[in-house]
């Protein structure tokens, strides 16, 4: 079986549910805070194709916890349990040669390395100021 494939690439944004979530969070995941908050409101799904509500890592640490948040996409009718939240998640353990996979434990869909990015080459997570 294959899980190659394109990235789901969906987008979505921050909800004042994601910010409640993440301010209890944040005092277990030092710097959480402002990196969201520097890196805008903008969500945009890391999973490989997959079924469900669709997920971005926020804050990667402390350990081999990161924070990412989950919001459901078209909001069809009968989507129970796919609301916004913010997750503390463990990190998935898998890994290719030097590469390990950048998704959470269980993910859904193909490892960092099995996805193909459909859209840009552009990345707002490198954190260099402006
Ligand atoms: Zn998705
Ligand atoms: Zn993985």
């Amino acid at each position: 079986m294959s899980d190659a494939g394109p990235a789901c690439g969906a987008v979505g944004a921050l909800s004042a549910v994601h910010l409640d979530a993440l301010a209890r969070l944040a005092p277990a995941h030092p710097g959480s805070l402002r990196a969201v908050l520097g890196a805008g409101p903008e969500l945009r799904c890391a999973l490989g194709r997959h079924t469900g509500p669709h997920m971005d890592v926020l804050h990667e640490g402390p350990a081999e916890i990161s924070l990412w948040a989950r919001w459901s996409g078209t909001g069809g009718a009968g989507g129970a349990g796919g609301g916004d939240a913010v997750l503390a998640l463990p990190d998935c353990p898998a890994a290719d040669g030097g590469e390990a996979c950048g998704q959470y434990r269980s993910h859904p869909g193909g490892h960092t390395w099995e996805i193909t990015d459909p859209g840009t080459e552009e990345r707002g997570r490198s954190g260099d100021g402006d």
